[in-house]
C-alpha cells in the first residue's frame, strides 16, 4: 500500500493506515485489509459465530469507508451468500438506541467486524440489507460459504487462522459490540422491508424487546467513552494543577529565602549594635576609642 499517495495529514488516512497496521495479521474470527489501490476500500473475512446456524461458515465482503471516517461509520457489504445480509448492499453501522447517524469515532473496523459476527444470528428487524432466510436455507449457505473465492483475495477460507490464543477474548468482544452496535433502519421505502413483513407477527414484540435490551447495555458503554474522556480531562487538569502548585510553591519559597536572609543579617546587626551600646554604657568601653588606641599602638 503506497501511503505516499494519500494526504497523510488527513485524519481518515492517518487512522486507516494505523488500523491497517493493527489488523495486519489474521485472527481466528476476522481478517481485513485495504485494497492495494484504495485505502478507503477494504476486503474482510469473518467466521460465522459459534453455536449458531452460521458456525463453520466463512464470510467475505467489502468495507467502504466514507472520507469523513472515523467521524462517520464504515459501510459493510457482503459478497458471500449467507441468508442474513443481502449481497452487494451497503449495511450502515451505528450505535443501538441512538440516532442512526451516531457513530463513535472510537469504534474501528475491528469493532465493526466483531459486531457483524455478533449480528449474524440476530433478527434483521427491517434494517437495510437484512434477510430473514430460514435456518435450513442458511445452513446450506454456511456449508457453501467455505468454497467462496474473491476475485481479489482468492479462496477466503484460507484467510483466517484455524485457531488463535485470543479466541475466547474475541468471543466476549463479539457479544459486547454486537449488543451496542446496530445496523441502521431503512430511511424510506426499501425492498428489504418486504422481507421483514412476514416476520412482523412472530417478532412483533422484538423491536421493543431489542430496544429495551439494547438501551441498558448500550448506555453504560455509551457513557464509558464519555467517562473515560472525563477521567482523561480530569487527569490533565490534575497535572496542570500540580504544575501550578509547584510554581506557586517555588515562587514564594524564593522570596522567603531572601526575606529570611535579610532578616537574619538585620538581627545580627541589631544585636551587635545593642551589645555595643550596652558595653559602652555599662563599662564606658568605647569600642571605637579602643580600636583607635590599638591601631595607634601598632604604629611606630
Ligand atoms: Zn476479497
Amino acid at each position: 500500500m503506497a501511503a505516499a499517495r494519500y494526504n497523510s495529514r488527513s485524519p481518515a488516512v492517518k487512522r486507516l493506515l494505523r488500523e491497517a497496521a493493527e489488523l495486519h495479521e489474521p485472527t481466528y474470527n476476522y481478517y481485513a485489509q485495504p485494497l492495494e489501490e484504495n485505502l478507503f476500500e477494504w476486503h474482510f473475512t469473518i467466521r460465522g459465530p459459534e453455536d449458531t446456524v452460521f458456525e463453520n461458515g466463512i464470510y467475505h465482503g467489502r468495507i467502504v469507508l466514507p472520507p469523513e471516517y472515523p467521524m462517520k461509520p464504515p459501510n459493510v457489504i457482503f459478497m458471500t451468500p449467507n441468508g442474513r445480509f443481502e449481497l452487494h448492499k451497503k449495511i450502515c453501522l451505528s450505535i443501538s438506541g441512538y440516532h442512526p447517524e451516531t457513530w463513535r469515532p472510537s469504534w474501528s473496523i475491528r469493532t465493526a467486524l466483531l459486531a457483524m459476527i455478533g449480528f449474524m444470528p440476530t433478527h434483521g428487524n427491517g434494517a437495510i440489507g437484512s434477510l430473514d432466510y430460514t435456518d435450513q436455507e442458511r445452513s446450506v449457505l454456511t456449508k457453501r460459504s467455505v468454497d467462496f473465492k474473491c476475485k481479489t483475495c482468492g479462496a477466503t477460507k484460507d484467510l483466517l487462522l484455524d485457531k488463535s490464543d485470543d479466541q475466547g477474548e474475541e468471543q466476549e468482544e463479539i457479544k459486547k459490540y454486537s449488543s451496542q452496535l446496530t445496523t441502521s433502519k431503512p430511511s424510506g421505502n426499501d425492498s428489504s422491508e418486504q422481507a421483514t413483513d412476514k416476520n412482523d407477527n412472530e417478532t412483533a414484540a422484538s423491536p421493543d424487546e431489542e430496544s429495551s435490551e439494547a438501551l441498558p447495555v448500550a448506555t453504560p458503554e455509551e457513557t464509558n467513552p464519555l467517562a473515560d474522556g472525563k477521567i482523561e480531562e480530569n487527569a490533565e487538569e490534575d497535572v496542570e494543577v500540580v504544575e501550578e502548585d509547584v510554581v506557586e510553591i517555588s515562587r514564594p519559597r524564593r522570596e522567603n529565602d531572601f526575606a529570611s536572609f535579610f532578616l537574619m543579617w538585620f538581627l545580627i546587626l541589631a544585636i551587635s549594635f545593642i551589645i555595643y551600646r550596652r558595653l559602652n554604657k555599662s563599662y564606658g568601653i568605647d569600642l571605637v576609642q579602643l580600636a583607635d588606641q590599638y591601631l595607634t599602638s601598632l604604629m611606630p
